[in-house]
């Protein structure tokens, strides 16, 4: 069976073709800057590149560009647009709606649209993006994956802020967690190199990307993730503060006469690890200016890697025992620099890092702890894509 897998942004289109059960990528591809000067479509399919710079106007004229680039032979495409017989959505967030990946029906998209107020930047694109798959692919059977369901596992004591309980109950206000799709994935994958059944292990899995949670997994079972009502809080991220004193908003206004929508545009865009060097958001670049004497960069590495080892020492107390610790995301997956920072000191909790397989551990799926080590450390490329293919295969291939 092939699936599409769609993640639907705000001026992009991520997309990925895949033949299932098999978990072969047939294409792999983005358009991007719809509907701005410049926009354009890449896509590897076949061992063919195709890149196409063309007025691209929105999401509509975006999916039916990418299912002629699809089915176009010419550029190694599968012909006939009736062999893709599912789609899988990526959804950020479904609130309390979903804990798990669903058949898309009319009642699911009014729940989506429900939580629009709590993610306005997010869940628009995606609710867009179904509404264009149902029309170009009528009839075909859409899946949505939610990266907030994995967490609604999390138990009332993780998931409520200490604030009026009315605002939990009128407002919804809680934390939801995010990145659930990853975590869920790199579990799976920790539990099967363990060679035990995910249910019988406890996990720590750490996403470092761009955006970065870390999460408590209790055989199989989100219990805590460092992400809440929004993505903002928890870790140090490339441009986002992570977890701050709530006051500081209030108390940077009055300094600086600053509104509180700039100021959270502030926290969310100019902060974290560009707001601290001002120099970058990426950490390659940081890493590099480190090495070569930057003080800043240093500086802003040990703040990163300093609150991530607080989360995992506090998710090693939450879970009592910790089989495996998980690194992912494109941080998480190649900073040895980050890896050494975070666990160094550990080894009396349970973290024992082998220097040498860390150092050259790249993007593959290795365990990076000592053999003494009492929890493994393993690296493990995510593949958020798979995850949602593999839910939708399960759901519309029934
Ligand atoms: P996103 O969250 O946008 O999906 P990724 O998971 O791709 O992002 O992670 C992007 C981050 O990974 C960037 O900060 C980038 O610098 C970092 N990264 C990628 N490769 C390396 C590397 N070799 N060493 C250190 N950091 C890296």
């Amino acid at each position: 069976m092939k699936v599409l897998v769609i993640n639907c942004g705000s001026s992009s289109i991520k997309f990925e073709l895949f033949e299932m059960p098999r978990e072969k990528v047939l294409a792999k591809g983005i358009v991007e800057k719809l509907g701005e000067a410049g926009s354009r479509l890449r896509c590897r399919m076949n061992g063919h590149e195709t890149a196409l710079e063309q007025p691209i106007a929105d999401h509509d004229e975006g999916l039916r560009l990418i299912v002629r680039t699809l089915t176009d032979t010419g550029h190694g495409g599968i012909g006939d647009r009736r062999e893709i017989e599912a789609i899988g959505h990526r959804v950020v967030h479904a609130g309390e709606a979903f804990a798990h990946t669903v058949m898309i029906t009319d009642e699911v998209i009014r729940a989506l649209e429900d939580h629009v107020d709590l993610a306005p930047l997010h869940n628009p694109p995606n609710l867009l993006g179904i509404a264009v798959a149902r029309e170009v692919f009528p009839g075909v059977p859409q899946v949505g994956v939610f990266d907030t369901a994995f967490h609604q596992t999390m138990p009332k004591q993780s998931y409520l802020y200490p604030v009026p309980y009315e605002f939990y109950v009128e407002h919804r206000v809680r934390r939801y967690g995010f990145h659930g799709t990853s975590h869920r994935y790199v579990a799976e994958r920790a539990a099967e190199m363990l060679d035990r059944p995910l249910s019988g292990i406890n996990l720590i899995t750490a996403h470092l990307g761009n955006g970065a949670s870390i999460t408590a997994i209790e055989g199989g079972r989100s219990v805590d993730t460092s992400m809440g009502m929004t993505p903002l809080e928890g870790l140090v991220m490339g441009t986002r503060c992570g977890d701050i004193d709530p006051a500081l908003m209030v108390t940077v206004a009055r300094l600086t006469g600053k509104s509180m929508v700039e100021i959270d545009r502030i926290l969310n865009q100019e902060s974290g690890m560009l707001g601290l060097t001002g120099m970058s958001n990426d950490m390659r670049t940081l890493e590099d200016a480190a090495a070569k004497g930057n003080e800043r960069a240093d500086l802003a590495l040990d703040i990163y890697s300093y609150r991530l080892k607080k989360y995992i020492g506090a998710y090693t107390a939450v879970l009592g025992t910790v089989d495996a610790l998980v690194f992912t995301g494109g941080v998480g997956e190649n900073s040895d620099v980050v890896r050494r920072r975070c666990l160094s000191g550990m080894a009396p909790l349970g973290y024992d890092l082998d220097q040498r397989i860390n150092d050259r551990t790249r993007s593959s799926e290795t365990v990076i702890s000592t053999p003494e080590s009492r929890a493994k450390v393993l690296v493990i490329a995510t593949n958020e894509e798979l995850m949602i293919a593999k839910d939708t295969f399960e759901l519309a291939g029934a």
